[in-house]
């Protein structure tokens, strides 16, 4: 790293995705790393930004977001939890959920002060928390059903702890976590007086009858957790970035002194359409219908894996699947998927990248399969080769 680069931001290089989409793109593999679709949004959703640029939204939005967007949102949310929230102060508009996590840790954390994650972690949450020079506790989750420890994260509670970022689904392992696992979780934050940041960008992406809890429903919880969403996932748009966070007026505006600064608002054609998108999306079935397809996408990756002789973890929510050598080994999770690109032409993200110390990760390649059908036949293809050769 250039030595005019700021001491904390030095250790972070180019992230995983940018490192294996630079890869992917060297050996023309195809791309299941970065987590994004390859198959085109809905129709409905971008016949709406084109009408709102054509009816010029196109300046400043509130910096919290337009009035129509935050209605639709707390209409989704009351659906969702039956929580009644306030549109003017209890929701924030985002650009994306990575920018609404960074704002709530500059809003949140003190210098030295400590944040409580599960590892293996989307890992802008460790980034961010390293930027305000705050100390990362992450709480390791353990394969194959990727329970965690309860003394373990009893133990990371002290005076320091403000805050613990919770994502369910869960990004990279697929894990939805149970109400018993939530209850754990709400009885120590409320105990230790810590609040919650509860990352929930893949609530409607979920396998074989998987309830997602949202923590803000549990009691003493809502005064004390942010619930943050994304529309890149559910409406498959993930290059149009509005985010947004929903929880107390107080825990808003501590957001929203940031948000103001960083981006101050977020773009306004893309702001409408997801507005519509949310409005009309239920009536129409669209939440049924994504969850169906992304079943059928992933009982595909699933069985493409198993055919190249790999191991695969269960995952009830969210677009990826983790996945273990079987037969083969490998000294690291990285050695594991640059060989898939060489030898496959496939391409995965080592989850080493979502551990604070990547070493201490186990060798696992996990497979987006947010991709059209063929995309996924046509790694199955490359996969299946393997199964014959030998590593
Ligand atoms: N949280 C998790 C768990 C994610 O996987 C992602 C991204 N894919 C994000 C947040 C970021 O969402 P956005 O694209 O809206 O910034
Ligand atoms: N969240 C996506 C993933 O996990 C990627 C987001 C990004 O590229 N920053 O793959």
């Amino acid at each position: 790293m250039d030595r005019y680069a700021a001491e904390r931001i030095r250790p972070f290089g180019a992230s995983v995705f940018i490192e294996m989409t630079r890869l992917s793109i060297e050996h023309q593999a195809i791309n299941l790393g970065q987590g994004f679709p390859d198959f085109a949004g809905p129709d409905f959703v971008k016949d709406a930004a084109k009408a709102a640029i054509d009816a010029d939204l196109n300046q400043y939005a509130p910096s919290h977001g337009i009035p129509r967007l935050r209605k639709a949102i707390a209409a989704t949310f009351r659906q969702r939890t039956g929580i009644e929230v306030d549109v003017e102060r209890e929701i924030t508009v985002t650009s994306g959920a990575t920018e609404c996590i960074y704002d709530c840790i500059q809003a949140f954390l003190n210098p030295g002060d400590e944040i409580i994650f599960f590892e293996p972690f989307y890992d802008s949450y460790h980034a961010s928390a390293i930027m305000v020079n705050a100390t990362p506790r992450p709480i390791r989750l353990y394969a194959p059903d990727w329970r965690f420890d309860e003394d373990a994260l009893r133990a990371a509670f002290n005076d320091r702890t403000r805050l613990l970022l919770l994502n369910t689904p869960h990004n990279p392992t697929g894990k939805v976590f149970s109400r018993a696992e939530l209850e754990l979780i709400a009885a120590l934050c409320v105990e230790h007086d810590v609040i919650v940041l509860a990352d929930e960008v893949y609530d409607r992406i979920l396998f074989d009858g998987a309830e997602h809890i949202s923590i803000a429903t549990l009691p003493g919880m809502w005064e004390r957790t942010l619930t943050i969403n994304s529309t890149a996932k559910t409406f498959s748009m993930t290059g149009w970035k509005i985010g947004y966070a929903v929880g107390p007026a107080n825990l808003n505006a501590a957001l929203r002194a940031v948000h103001q600064f960083v981006t101050f608002a977020s773009q306004t054609p893309f702001q409408d359409a997801m507005a519509n998108a949310l409005e009309v999306a239920d009536a129409i079935g669209y939440y049924d219908q994504l969850a169906a397809e992304y079943t059928v996408r992933r009982d595909a990756m699933r069985e493409a894996i198993v055919r190249a002789g790999f191991g695969v973890l269960p995952a009830g929510g969210a677009f990826f699947l983790m996945a273990d050598p079987g037969e083969r080994s490998f000294p690291s999770d990285m050695e594991f998927c640059f060989w898939l690109i060489r030898e496959a032409g496939v391409t995965t993200v080592p989850p080493s990248a979502f551990y604070a110390k990547p070493d201490e990760a186990p060798v696992l390649a996990r497979f987006c399969f947010a991709k059209k059908a063929e995309t996924i036949a046509a790694a199955a293809e490359r996969m299946a080769k393997l199964s014959v050769g030998s590593a």
